[in-house]
């Protein structure tokens, strides 16, 4: 089939300049050109998606099944079913110490969709939205949609990759609403500890209008360290909007489910703008959410256990590749090496200017994919998912020791 095209189309014209402005991203270029590559036969590793590759538990696939089977397909309420918010309510309560009641509660057709209504509800033309980098690239994204700044303050893998609390503090203006915590860390697996944690805390609650987003999505995959919920520590749960989802710790990417938490008439506000472009979340996946939240959770701690023997494996093998920087990686499937001392150097006639290029020649030269780390507002770094198997990430690391050591 062709594509439709009309015979004359002007983007800059005709698509708003939001549409214009918007890019599909790094990630989605990077898997899309590993994709390209496997298709003329080349037998390349992909470690770009932040997709973990386990099935979604059974018990979890069979209550969507009884849901579906009992009829259970008609529109749910925008905010999502009374059953599962009070599920929710109860699990933020008991495993987080965050006592949001149902009301605080608003699901949406995955976690991206939660935090775009977050962002949408509370950030307008003018407010800045400080957002701590190496981050996940929605955030940014988002908060351009919502016409806001994003003020983004960098981080070192010296530093583990947290911004130190005074360098967060020193950004803090009076147009600031918004500081987004991403703990464990969408790229860098950073764990954030409950004293880093408290700081932040401090200057949160010598700012009345300063927000937090707390976005809690990967943490069931912790190896490391205590999970904190930033919503617990004393006087944050109404300054904080807690966003979760079920596509990494219960292995159900595809079925597009995640919620946020938040005091009551920001939850109110989300569920306006949730209903604007999509109305409630699938019916049949909030009553396999339940199960998840309520069932058996040795799925859930099995995968952990095989992420964490891959890490290990990661380390080690990004450790023993000299010229590389890497640091500990307590939660997530991700590691972030710092490539720095490799940008600038040469392989035959092939000059590497940046982390975006290296990423490029080690796909197309060694047969491994993986995402710059200018995507995440970290130039220097690039991003490896090791949600792969053990072959996998095994040749990956073959590959990418042999490919850097050409490097001159
Ligand atoms: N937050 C972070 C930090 C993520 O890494 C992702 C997915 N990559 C999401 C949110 C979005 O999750 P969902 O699939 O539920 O939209």
């Amino acid at each position: 089939m062709t594509s439709v095209s009309p015979d004359t189309f002007d983007p800059a014209r005709q698509l708003s300049p939001r549409a214009n402005a918007a890019d599909e991203g790094a990630i989605i270029r990077m898997a899309q050109k590993s994709r390209e590559l496997r298709a003329r036969g080349r037998d390349v590793v992909a470690l770009t998606v932040g997709e973990p590759d386990f099935d979604t538990p059974e018990n979890i696939r069979d209550a969507a099944k009884a849901a579906l089977d009992q009829g259970f397909t008609h529109y749910s309420p925008v905010a999502g079913i009374p059953e599962l918010r009070e599920a929710i309510a109860r699990k933020l309560q008991r495993e987080n110490a965050l006592p949001y009641p149902a009301s605080g509660i608003v699901l949406a057709n995955g976690t991206k969709q939660a935090i775009a209504n977050a962002i949408l509800s509370v950030i307008g033309p003018g407010d800045e939205v400080i957002i701590l980098a190496p981050y996940w690239v929605s955030y940014e994204a988002t908060v351009r949609l919502a016409g806001g700044t994003p003020v983004v303050l960098p981080s070192s893998v010296e530093e583990g990759y947290k911004v130190p609390a005074a360098r967060i503090a020193a950004a803090v203006t009076e147009r600031s609403k918004l500081l987004i915590i991403n703990s464990p860390c969408n790229p860098t697996g950073a764990v954030w500890s409950r004293r880093e944690l408290e700081e932040i805390a401090g200057l949160v609650a010598a700012h009345p209008s300063l927000m937090v987003l707390a976005d809690e999505i990967y943490e069931y995959i912790l190896f490391d360290g205590e999970m904190v919920s930033f919503g617990s520590l004393p006087g944050m749960l109404a300054r904080t909007i807690t966003l979760n989802g079920f596509a990494k710790g219960f292995a159900m990417t595809g079925w597009r489910l995640g919620y946020a938490a938040a005091a009551d008439p920001v939850a109110k506000a989300m569920a306006r703008m949730q209903s604007i472009v999509s109305a409630g979340a699938n019916s049949f996946v909030q009553r396999a959410a339940i199960a998840a939240l309520e069932g058996p959770r040795d799925g859930v701690t099995a995968m952990r256990e095989a992420y964490g023997r891959r890490r290990n494996l990661v380390i080690a093998g990004l450790k023993a590749i000299s010229g590389l920087r890497i640091g500990d990686i307590p939660g997530t499937f991700y590691a972030f090496p710092d490539v720095t001392s490799f940008i600038g150097k040469s392989a035959g006639n092939t000059r590497i200017n940046s982390s975006d290029e290296l990423c490029d020649w080690l796909l197309e030269e060694h047969n491994v994919a993986t995402v710059p780390g200018s995507a995440f507002g970290a130039p220097h770094s690039i991003r490896l998912s090791f949600a792969a198997s053990e072959d996998d990430i095994k040749k990956a690391l073959t590959r990418i020791a042999s490919g850097l050591a050409l490097l001159a």
